[in-house]
C-alpha cells in the first residue's frame, strides 16, 4: 500500500513537471500494431491507424487524415523498413521530431529471415514434423531470437549498401521491398507479447503519470493473447499434417508459433506479381504435392489463385494476416489469431 502511495505521489509530481494535460498522441502503421497500442493505451488515450484496413502495406500513399495523425504524433509504433518501405520518409518529412519505434529493430523481437521460391521445402514427410524451414536456412527457431544485426546472406535494410542481386531475381519496384528479414513479425504471439512491453515501457517514459496503467494494461494484453493461444493450439491441432500453399510469404510467424508449416508461397513476401515461372512452379506443387488448400488474400490478384488451382484438386479459402475484417481495438489482435486459425482449420 505505502510502495503504490508513493508511486503516485511520484507520479502525481512527474505529471506536473512535464505540464503534460494530454496523454502522448500516438500514431500506429497497421492494425495489429494499433491493436496493441490501444491495449497498453485503454482508458488513457487512442492511438491513430495510419494505414487504412484493407489496404496492403507494402505499397500505400497516406490519405490527408492519415497524414495529419502521422504529423501529429509524439510516439510512432510501425513495424519496419521491410514492411513499408515508404514510410520513414513520410516519418521524417511529417513527423521529425516524433520519436520513432520500429519494433522489428527491438532485441525483444523474434526475427527470421525470409524463404527462398515458391517451395518451402523437399521434404514431403516434414509437413507433420517440425519447422519445415529451418534445415533450409540452417538455423533453428532458437537461433533466430538474438540475431539481430547479423546478415542472413540476403538483408539489404536501410543503410546497407550491398549490392547483391536478388535471388528470386523478382522487379520489387523499390529498391528495399523484399529485406532479407521477414517483416510480418506481429504474427508470432510472442513477439505481440514482447511488443506490449515495449509500448507500455516508452509510454510510461513520455507519459509517467499514467506508468501504472500502461504497465496494467500490457499485462492484461499479454494474458489475453496466451488465451487466443490456447484456443488456437487447440483448433489447429487436428489438420497439422496437412499441406497448403498461402498467397504471399507473410505467414511464417504464425506456422512456426503454431507448428502448422506452409508448403510454398504463391507470390514473395512483400506481395509484389510473382514471375510466370513461379506461378507454374506454385501450380506443379499444387498439382503433384498433395496439398489440400491455397489460400487467398483480400488484398491481391485472385486470378493468380485461380491459375495456380487450375486442375488440381486443392480447396481454397481466404486468410487475412492484417484482419481486414476485424473490428479495430484492443481485442483486434487476439481476434486476428483466432481468425486465422478458424480459417486455416476450415479449408481442410
Ligand atoms: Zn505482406
Amino acid at each position: 500500500m505505502a510502495r503504490r502511495f508513493a508511486a503516485l505521489v511520484i507520479a502525481a509530481t512527474m505529471g506536473i513537471a512535464t505540464a503534460r494535460a494530454d496523454p502522448p498522441r500516438v500514431a500506429t502503421d497497421v492494425a495489429p500494431v494499433h491493436s496493441l497500442a490501444a491495449q497498453v493505451m485503454e482508458g488513457v488515450g487512442k492511438p491513430k491507424l495510419l494505414i487504412r484496413q484493407g489496404a496492403s502495406p507494402h505499397g500505400y500513399s497516406l490519405r490527408p487524415s492519415e497524414a495529419q495523425a502521422l504529423q501529429d504524433a509524439d510516439l510512432v509504433f510501425w513495424v519496419s523498413e521491410g514492411l513499408t518501405p515508404w514510410f520513414e520518409r513520410s516519418r521524417q518529412s511529417l513527423a521529425p521530431d516524433a520519436q520513432s519505434i520500429e519494433l522489428l529493430a527491438s532485441d525483444a523481437t523474434r526475427v527470421h529471415a525470409y524463404r527462398e521460391g515458391p517451395r518451402f521445402s523437399d521434404d514431403t514427410t516434414e509437413a507433420s514434423s517440425d519447422h519445415a524451414g529451418d534445415d533450409e536456412f540452417g538455423h533453428s527457431e532458437h537461433d533466430h531470437r538474438h540475431d539481430h544485426g547479423h546478415d542472413h546472406g540476403q538483408s539489404h535494410g536501410a543503410g546497407d549498401q550491398s549490392q547483391q542481386p536478388d535471388a528470386q531475381g523478382g522487379d520489387h519496384g523499390s529498391g528495399h521491398a523484399h529485406s532479407g528479414k521477414d517483416p510480418h513479425a506481429w504474427l508470432d504471439p510472442h513477439n505481440a507479447k514482447a511488443w506490449l512491453d515495449l509500448i507500455a515501457a516508452r509510454l510510461a517514459e513520455a507519459d509517467p503519470a499514467n506508468a501504472p496503467t500502461y504497465k496494467a494494461n500490457a499485462r492484461a494484453g499479454k494474458a489475453a493473447i496466451d488465451e487466443a493461444v490456447q484456443e488456437v493450439d487447440t483448433l489447429l491441432e487436428p489438420v497439422r499434417a496437412e499441406r497448403y500453399v498461402v498467397f504471399h510469404d507473410a505467414y511464417q510467424y504464425y506456422e512456426r508459433a503454431f507448428d502448422i508449416p506452409a508448403a510454398g508461397a504463391i507470390s514473395l513476401g512483400d506481395a509484389s506479381d510473382p514471375s510466370a515461372a513461379r506461378v507454374e512452379a506454385a501450380r506443379d506443387l499444387v498439382a503433384g504435392r498433395g496439398v489440400s488448400c491455397v489460400y487467398a488474400e483480400p488484398q491481391y490478384n485472385p486470378g493468380l489463385v485461380a491459375t495456380v488451382l487450375d486442375g488440381t484438386k486443392a480447396g481454397t479459402a481466404v486468410i487475412d494476416p492484417l484482419g481486414t475484417e476485424l473490428e479495430l481495438g484492443p481485442s483486434f489482435y487476439p481476434a486476428l489469431l483466432r481468425d486465422l486459425g478458424r480459417r486455416m482449420a476450415a479449408c481442410f
